[in-house]
């Protein structure tokens, strides 16, 4: 759902002015899955139009403005479950869950994307090698424009802290041993099941899909683009 709220968020910045936030591990995850180039088009830069990343205290000012009641919507999207965890139990501790947090205290309203819900089957992996495959050819190795790609022990490996989702590396494999974006199946625990029921009783409008997040924009009275705009 990552991409889908990537492109959402483009969409929506023809029309409004979109901050995005970034927690440290939603920026390595925004990277790996190659979609960092969407958010920087949402966020180009401008007043209330930066794309933070969180390091030490630099989500502060974006969650000072929710605080402050300068956003009409916060949306988080995708909410992984210990984020919608932490936001369910009041725990403040990185730029997502803070703003989070200050929406409902502040009578903001405040969207959510859950990937981890009874309607969520299937998730995608990251780009990755798969060594029963691998001949150790290195043919994939100088395709790759972020030297992700390292040789161990006769095969290779990618090294997802370069890795940037780009996706050369698949057609450069004579033996289809690299595989980017499988999807695979998940269901949620109970604790996330709780979790989404009590923000649901909190207020907070929980979206099944990325369209969704629109759907539920449009009734809080917020011009959203259309279907065919995304
Ligand atoms: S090109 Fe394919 S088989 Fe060769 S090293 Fe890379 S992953 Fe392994
Ligand atoms: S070529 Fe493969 S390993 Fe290298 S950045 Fe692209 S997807 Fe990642």
């Amino acid at each position: 759902m990552l991409r889908e709220s990537a492109g959402i968020s483009v969409a929506l910045s023809r029309l409004h002015r979109v901050t995005v936030a970034f927690t440290r591990a939603g920026f390595e995850v925004a990277r790996v899955f190659g979609v960092l180039g969407l958010y920087r088009l949402a966020a180009p830069g401008g007043y209330y139009r930066e794309l933070v990343v969180e390091e030490y205290a630099s989500g502060l000012p974006v969650v000072n403005r929710v605080a402050s009641r300068r956003y009409d919507v916060v949306v988080v999207a995708p909410a992984s479950s210990d984020t919608v965890a932490k936001i369910a139990h009041g725990i403040a501790d990185n730029v997502a869950v803070s703003a989070a947090s200050q929406a409902l205290k502040n009578g903001i309203p405040l969207v959510l994307l859950p990937s981890d819900a009874p309607w969520v089957k299937t998730t995608e992996l990251p780009c990755r090698v798969r060594g029963e495959r691998c001949t150790g050819c290195r043919a994939c190795i100088p395709v790759c424009p972020t030297g992700a790609i390292v040789p161990v022990e006769g095969r290779v490996r990618i090294d997802l802290r370069y890795c940037t989702g780009c996706a050369r590396c698949v057609s450069a494999c004579p033996f289809s041993a690299i595989r980017c974006f499988e999807r695979v199946a998940v269901s949620p625990s109970p604790l996330d099941l709780e979790n989404l029921e009590r923000l649901e009783r909190l207020g907070v409008r929980i979206a099944r899909s990325p369209s969704e997040i629109l759907a539920a924009l449009e009734e809080l009275g917020l011009c959203t683009p259309r279907q065919g705009s995304l």
